[in-house]
Parts: structure tokens; C-alpha cells; sequence
């Protein structure tokens, strides 16, 4: 299994090398790493943060383990050269259109959560975001001048039956797979491309008899994050709600340096990331958490990489090193990124 390393600017190199030897440390043979550089990092080296050789290395890969990007040096770059770019295109060429991000709270990290303890312990859900359609990408968009003479902006909002059926699979299959809970948001009070989601949900719902699906319209689920979030199971949405829902969940359960994320395409291919950025004020100085991204190499190896029994190791460890007190300084510890890679390690069953 080729394992495609991509880590990218500030703190991704250090978060991708814990997960790295965590991986090395679980022993279970057959994974091949191949290192190319991407973002900020990528441009220095050859002028464009997507080079030819790196994508080249995604397509070739079993799975995608990317750090982060971003460079304050690159920010008045021309658009097509800043480093964000290169997420953007690897999501454009490899077709990952199903984002998953799970928000779990660690017990351990109850007084960490926005929400109070009592509410957050209870919060371990999956949000399944459509990545690659929605508003984001609509036609046509732009700016104009109304007869008026105002400047006006506008996009488009859409989604056709095809693109809501293969994320909706995706929403009832992480569900069986958990609890059997589907929520599906939408805005279908008000929106035409929201009536025709829930109107797909419900057909695709039939090949699923045994996952009890429920709609809820997105402003009162964002009220209900906050307020009871140990109702959801799997939420499954659009690429606008799922957006904004996706970092409020995951702010509730604690650390930004907590949060894993995949982007999977249709044949099982994905793309695992920390949900952080590259966090330029604090690289190079060993305070990154490496936990996002260690995490986010369990969800690569159960989805991509078919090894869910190596999953479940890695993610027992983390619970296991945060219950011997494991905490970086974004949770108001002392210890140092390797340090926290080394006691995921020592807690590897
Ligand atoms: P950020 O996530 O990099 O950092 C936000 C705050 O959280 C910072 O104070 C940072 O120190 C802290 N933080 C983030 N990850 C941490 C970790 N693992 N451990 C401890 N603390 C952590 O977001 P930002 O500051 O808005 O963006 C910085 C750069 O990252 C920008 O160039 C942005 O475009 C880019 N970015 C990239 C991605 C990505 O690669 N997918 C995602 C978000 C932002």
C-alpha cells in the first residue's frame, strides 16, 4: 500500500512526522511512504504549490496523509499560486467529493469544550460534507452593476440529483457503520436545491431500510449543536451548511489540534488531514498537538487502506495518552509534539 506523504507548510512537517512514527510503530507491514512537497513549501522548491510530480504521487497513491498549507510569505501571491491553492486542486483532481470529519470529545477533555462538560461529553458524531459541488462552484457567479447602478454579487446555488444520491450513499454507509442514525440538513423551507436534496435523501433512503433517517433545517441545527449535540450520529449536507456546522462541532469537543478530517472520492481513494491550518505562529517550535493528524492516519487506514484493526489501535492510544495527562499547549500543557507522539506510542497495544 503506497502511502502518499504530503507535508506541506509550518506545522505540517512536524505533525506528519509523529504520525509517521506512529504508524512505523504499529508494525503491521506492507506500507510504503513517499514524501513530495506541497503548498508554500512546493512553490519555493518549483515555483507552483501543486507541482506536476506531487499530484502525480496523489494519483499513483493507495491514500493521501497531508499536513497542512499556508505561507504569510505567499499571501500576495497571484490566487492560482498561493498555497491553499494546492488543496483545492487535489480535491479537483482526484474527485474527493465526500468529506468526513468526525468530532468526538475525549472524555478527558470535557473542560476543553466551549459547551459545559455535562453537555459535551455526550458529543461523538460524523459530519458527512458534500466537497465539491453547492454555491462554492455554481455557474454562473461573478459581479455586476444592476441598472440601478449598485454593484450587485451573486453565485448560484446547485446540486443535481447525481451529486446529492453519491453523497447521500456515503452519509447512510458512515451510519451503518456507527449508531444508525442519518440526520440530513438542508434549508428546504425556503430553497428549491434544498427541496430537490431532501427529495433525493428520501429515494436513496430506501436502500437502507435499516438506518432511521431524519431531516432537521440548518438553522436549527446549528441551534441544536450546541444545545443537545449528543443527538447526532451522522449528519450528511451540502458544502455550504456543512462548512460552517463542520467548525462549530468541532469547537465544541475542544482543540482545533484534536480534529482528524478524510476526503474520499468514489473508489475508496482519500485524502486525510488534521482540520488545522499550518498555525505559523507557533511552527518550528515543537508546541504543535500532533493528535489531528495521528487521528486523521487511523481514519487512512480504516477507510482507505482496510486496516480498521490498526485503527482502532491508534485511536485507543490517543485515548489512552490523553488519560495519562497527555496535553499540549493548546490544551494548557507542557508537552512538547514529540513528546506526545512518543506517549501515543508507549500506549499502542
Ligand atoms: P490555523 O488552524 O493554522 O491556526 C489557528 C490557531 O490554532 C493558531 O493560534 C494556531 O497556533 C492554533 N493551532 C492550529 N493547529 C494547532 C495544533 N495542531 N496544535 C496547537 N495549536 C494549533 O488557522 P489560521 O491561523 O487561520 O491559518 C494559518 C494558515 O493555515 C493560513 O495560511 C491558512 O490559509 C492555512 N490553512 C490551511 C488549511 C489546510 O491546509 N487544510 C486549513 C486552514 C487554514
Amino acid at each position: 500500500m503506497l502511502v502518499a506523504l504530503l507535508p506541506g507548510d509550518g506545522i505540517g512537517p512536524e505533525v506528519i512526522a509523529q504520525a509517521v512514527r506512529v504508524l512505523d510503530a504499529l508494525d503491521i507491514g506492507g506500507l510504503v511512504f513517499e514524501e513530495a512537497p506541497v503548498g508554500g513549501a512546493a512553490w519555493r522548491a518549483t515555483g507552483h504549490p501543486l507541482p506536476a510530480a506531487t499530484l502525480d504521487l496523489a494519483r499513483r497513491a493507495d491514500a493521501i496523509l497531508f499536513g497542512a498549507v499556508g505561507d504569510p510569505e505567499c499571501d500576495a501571491l497571484e490566487r492560482h499560486l498561493r498555497p491553499e491553492q494546492a488543496i483545492l486542486g487535489l480535491r479537483k483532481e482526484l474527485g474527493l467529493f465526500a468529506n468526513l470529519r468526525p468530532a468526538r470529545l475525549f472524555p478527558e477533555l470535557a473542560d476543553a469544550s466551549a459547551l459545559r462538560p455535562e453537555i459535551a461529553r455526550a458529543i461523538d458524531m460524523v459530519i458527512v460534507r458534500e466537497l465539491t459541488g453547492d454555491v462554492y462552484f455554481g455557474q454562473p457567479r461573478g459581479r455586476r452593476a444592476t441598472e440601478d447602478g449598485l454593484r450587485e454579487g451573486y453565485d448560484m446555488m446547485r446540486y443535481d440529483e447525481a451529486e446529492v444520491a453519491r453523497i447521500a450513499r456515503v452519509g447512510f454507509e458512515t451510519a451503518r457503520g456507527r449508531r444508525g442514525r442519518l440526520c440530513s440538513v438542508d434549508k428546504a423551507n425556503v430553497l428549491e436545491t434544498s427541496q430537490l436534496w431532501r427529495d433525493v435523501v428520501i429515494e436513496v433512503s430506501a436502500d437502507y431500510a435499516d438506518v432511521e433517517l431524519s431531516h432537521m433545517y440548518v438553522d436549527n441545527a446549528a441551534m441544536q449543536l450546541v444545545r443537545n449535540p449528543g443527538q447526532f450520529d451522522v449528519i450528511v449536507t451540502g458544502n455550504l451548511f456543512g462548512d460552517i456546522l463542520s467548525d462549530q462541532a468541532s469547537m465544541c469537543t475542544g482543540s482545533i489540534g484534536m480534529l482528524p478530517s478524510a476526503s474520499l472520492n468514489d473508489t475508496g481513494k482519500g485524502l486525510y488531514e488534521p482540520i488545522h491550518g499550518s498555525a505559523p505562529d507557533i511552527a518550528g517550535q515543537g508546541k504543535a498537538n500532533p493528535l489531528a493528524t495521528i487521528l486523521s492516519a487511523a481514519m487512512m487506514l480504516r477507510h482507505s487502506l482496510d486496516r480498521a484493526d490498526a485503527a482502532d489501535r491508534i485511536e485507543a492510544a490517543v485515548a489512552a495518552a490523553l488519560a495519562g495527562g497527555a496535553r499540549g499547549a493548546d490544551l494548557g500543557g507542557g508537552h512538547s509534539t514529540g513528546e506526545i507522539g512518543d506517549r501515543v506510542i508507549a500506549a499502542l497495544g
